[in-house]
């Protein structure tokens, strides 16, 4: 059996988009599977929409999502160069060989003649596909248009390559996710492989790389399925092999419209940004058309491939369900162990001043509030009352603490609290001897509580309030408690 060997093949005009990222993790999953090589290779052809920016976004998400790669940009590899702009006059050769074979040909025609073939097509509501006029130009002709100045683009000839290598017009492949696909090839029209400029277009890079980079199977989404015909007929006219195809289907919003910015994160970095784990988003967006086999939707990339099969994949589209992935989220940042956790969460704290705590309360601080965080940076919100000398009631607190249960609270807190000794173990032991007192004269042990924590932490719901007592201190706990005294009633 030949090598497996497959690619992602990413156009650097944006951020990795999570949909890039799971036909790249699909990849992945099938070399791993298959002892194979996965290959990057960065389709930039498109000067205009190219940009550095991007290509290190690609690099550094795929890198973040633990998708390395065995050959490419970077680390190189014996098919090299896995640039298409470094590849230009690579692709020239073949051009010249499919036009010495026949399977292309010269195109003179202007963009304004195109376009107003174009335009005949819409009046005759008729789909548009290249009249082929310049097919059987004589040599004589084409002198002529040169020496007006015009100089050709290079078309496929679809119908020539259909005739050499099949009986019909209906060119037909078993694609490994959606089985058998086929098209009229005289639907498709002559496209253009190599632009007047020099320039060679997608479809046929596309394929000359594949070809010399010895590329097995090429997974990647059904948008590209119309793609897929032109590109078989390239490779057989060159006489290549054709590599196995397989589309996966696409990810829709849960509206079901194609996802998009207005939904919400859609690239791999913006995700990273908002505070998702790369981990939770590798193990979410390979449940995107993909099933483990015992049930278990938790698991990390080493597992996903060895349950990994790609005829098990879903052929239909998948909604991104983004609840499911923030229940994710939560889950991998329970996973993570407290020394991880306070440098993952360090990021998301830098509006605090973390010097004002040593790394003992840092650390119980991170303790006694990660557990409800769905996104990393929720922890932003989380934490405020552990900075800072007072803090600002909310409009519960306020309520709370307008009441003369409250008050009192405070008072007989701030008298009897004077010779704690403030060690959490301490206060712990304090403050539940403090509610049975307040318990006696029939107030409940939460609304004893309730006071407090609007006192120290000006809101009514977060963390352990002896955790946090202690992390604060005594001075700074009495000073807040003793500004909410002052404050209300
Ligand atoms: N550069 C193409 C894209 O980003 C790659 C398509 C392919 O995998 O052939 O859509």
């Amino acid at each position: 059996m030949t090598e497996v060997r497959v690619r992602i093949a990413p156009s650097p005009s944006g951020n990795l988009h999570v949909g890039t990222a799971r036909t790249a993790l699909f990849n992945y999953l099938f070399a791993k599977k298959n002892n194979g090589k996965f290959v990057l290779r960065i389709e930039d052809t498109d000067a205009d929409r190219t940009s550095q920016e991007y290509i290190d976004n690609i690099f550094d998400s795929l890198k973040a999502l633990g998708l390395n790669w065995d050959e490419g940009p970077d680390v190189g590899g014996p098919y090299g160069p896995y640039t298409q702009s470094e590849r230009f006059d690579i692709y020239p050769k073949y051009v010249q060989e499919l036009l010495d074979k026949g399977f292309a040909y010269e195109c003179f025609c202007t963009p304004e003649e195109l376009e107003q073939e174009k335009e005949e097509a819409r009046a005759n509501k008729k789909p548009y596909v290249y009249t082929r006029k310049c097919e059987n130009l004589t040599e004589e002709q084409k002198a002529k248009l040169r020496a007006e100045g015009r100089k050709p683009a290079i078309r496929f000839n679809i119908a020539k390559a259909q005739k050499a290598f099949h009986e019909t017009s209906m060119l037909t492949f078993d694609d490994l996710v959606k089985g058998e696909l086929h098209v009229d090839t005289d639907l498709l029209g002559d496209f253009v492989i190599m632009k007047s400029n020099g320039a060679p277009t997608y479809n046929y890079a596309v394929v000359i790389d594949d070809m010399l980079m010895k590329i097995s199977h090429v997974i990647r989404g059904e948008d590209h399925i119309s793609n897929t015909f032109k590109q078989i007929l390239i490779f057989e006219a060159l006489g290549a092999e054709v590599p196995r195809f397989g589309h996966l289907g696409m990810i829709l919003a849960p509206d079901r419209s194609k996802l998009s910015k207005r939904h919400g994160a859609t690239a791999v970095s913006e995700f990273v940004e908002k505070g998702y784990l790369t981990d939770a988003l590798i193990n979410f967006v390979a449940l995107l058309g993909w099933s483990p086999s015992d049930g278990e939707e938790i698991k990390n990339v080493e597992q996903i491939a060895q349950d990994f099969r790609i005829g098990e994949i879903s052929s239909s589209n998948s909604i991104f369900e983004y609840d499911k992935l923030n229940w994710m989220n939560s889950h991998y940042i329970k996973q993570l162990s407290i020394p991880e956790l306070k440098e993952r969460l360090k990021p998301y704290l830098s509006k605090y001043d973390l010097s004002e705590l040593t790394d003992e309360q840092y650390t119980r601080m991170v303790e006694i509030t990660y557990e409800p965080l769905t996104l990393l940076s929720d922890i932003t919100d989380a934490v405020p009352y552990f900075f800072g000398e007072g803090v600002e009631l909310d409009e519960k607190a306020k309520e709370t603490l307008d009441t003369e249960v409250s008050q009192d609270v405070l008072k007989t807190f701030v008298e009897q609290s004077a010779d704690w000794e403030w060690t959490e173990e301490n206060l712990h032991e304090k403050l539940e001897a403090f509610r049975a007192f307040y318990k006696e004269k029939g107030i409940k042990p939460k609304v004893t509580m309730w006071a407090i924590r609007a006192a120290v932490t000006g809101r009514l719901c977060g963390a352990d309030m002896t955790a946090t007592l202690a992390i604060l201190g005594k001075e700074k706990s009495l000073k807040r408690v003793r500004n909410a005294m002052k404050q209300t009633v």
